[in-house]
């Protein structure tokens, strides 16, 4: 009895003395200036240099002289004079659009047109004038359009006094979103759209979007389509969704669609 006894006190003894000589978890300790940066603050303390944050300092871009004019940071995708140098027809071979008097016009029969660059996220300028002539109507009057990354089209079409589907109109997102009011100028005259495009990201399967493409349209100067979330491609038969299958970095598109619709100035920023 008296020697389990005696063990007893030999094992408690042990661990006794094996607790001592265990390392302490330390609470990891804040530099100074941390814990002093993370006091919490009394905010009816709070001064105004508390929320103000110098570092990094944003990156300063010369505007144009106009709001139409390219900011120093553009890359000129059209300026008048020469297509070739950033367009190319869909094949790969020379564009045959026309340049007269500085602008950019389809030619019936010859086929959409496209960047040489392949773009992700953007901001575009474009400006557009549908033949003062008027022939036709609904979609096959001034038809043509601008393809973000050679899916997305916000159309481009003579809406000015041009009953059609509400989302085919100009500055619709072709079957998916109409605008939010129409701002079209009459034919012949010039139109301008500033669109912000952000590119989608894609789920494992590379079906599904993970982030879908949204874009924002601004048609001369007026606020049309508000960052709306797109549903797919946009086509004209097929249900967005079943078109979707993963891309990179694409080539921004003018559509021929057998009217002479002119552009100029067209400018984009990458974002
Ligand atoms: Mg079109």
């Amino acid at each position: 009895m008296k020697k389990i006894f005696l063990t007893m006190v030999f094992i408690a003894a042990v661990i006794a003395v094996s607790a001592q000589t265990q390392p302490q978890q330390q609470q990891p300790q804040m530099p100074r200036q941390q814990q002093t940066t993370l006091k919490p603050v009394d905010p009816a303390r709070m001064v105004p240099g508390m929320m103000e944050v110098m570092e990094p300092a944003v990156k300063i871009v010369k505007p144009g002289a106009t709001d139409r004019e390219a900011p120093a940071d553009a890359i000129i995708l059209f300026d008048g004079t020469d297509v070739s140098r950033e367009w190319e027809d869909t094949r790969g071979n020379p564009s045959k659009w026309t340049v007269k008097d500085g602008t950019l016009i389809s030619v019936k029969g010859s086929g959409y047109i496209q960047t040489k660059r392949k773009f992700g996220s953007i901001q575009l300028h474009i400006e557009w004038k549908s033949p003062s002539e008027v022939i036709g109507d609904s979609q096959g009057r001034g038809n043509s359009g601008v393809f973000l990354q050679e899916r997305f089209e916000v159309q481009v079409l003579d809406s000015y006094n041009n009953p059609t589907y509400r989302h085919g109109q100009a500055a619709s997102i072709y079957k998916q979103y109409p605008p939010l009011v129409n701002v079209s100028r009459g034919p012949g005259e010039w139109q301008t759209y500033d669109i912000i495009f952000t590119a989608p990201t894609f789920n494992k399967d590379s079906l599904t979007y993970f982030t879908p493409p949204r874009v924002t349209v601004l048609h001369n100067g007026v606020l049309v389509q508000n960052n709306v979330s797109l549903h797919g491609p946009t086509d004209y038969t097929r249900i967005p969704a079943v078109a979707i299958k993963w891309h990179g970095p694409a080539s921004l598109q003018l559509q021929d669609h057998g009217n002479p619709v002119a552009y100029r100035n067209i400018w984009v920023r990458e974002l």
